[in-house]
């Protein structure tokens, strides 16, 4: 699989994302200035979210792992500052006048 989508920032300028697998593992790059930084940007994400081929690709990947693992985190993170929140705002009224 080889795919290039050309896809329009929010700036109106238009970026090239580009995915592959024919190395043996899932590649994505993309013009944009977080692209060419090597950081994982929302046009690359999006496209690997939308795109039933890339998506079918990037499944069969070892990053697929990853990225669940990288969700259970982010929602575990999330979580806990919910409790801290919960935990603040509980110490706030018993304490506060
Ligand atoms: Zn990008």
């Amino acid at each position: 699989m080889r795919k290039e989508v050309e896809v329009v920032g929010s700036e109106g300028d238009v970026y090239t994302v580009t995915f592959s697998d024919e190395t043996g593992s899932f590649k994505a790059f993309c013009t944009c200035r977080a692209g060419v930084n090597r950081v994982l940007c929302k046009h690359v994400k999006n496209l690997m979210n939308s795109d039933p081929e890339v998506m079918a690709s990037f499944e069969k990947s070892e990053l697929k792992a990853m990225f669940d693992e990288l969700d259970a985190k982010t929602e575990e993170i999330a979580s806990l500052k919910r409790e801290t929140d919960k935990l603040k705002k509980a110490i706030a009224n018993k304490m506060l006048k």
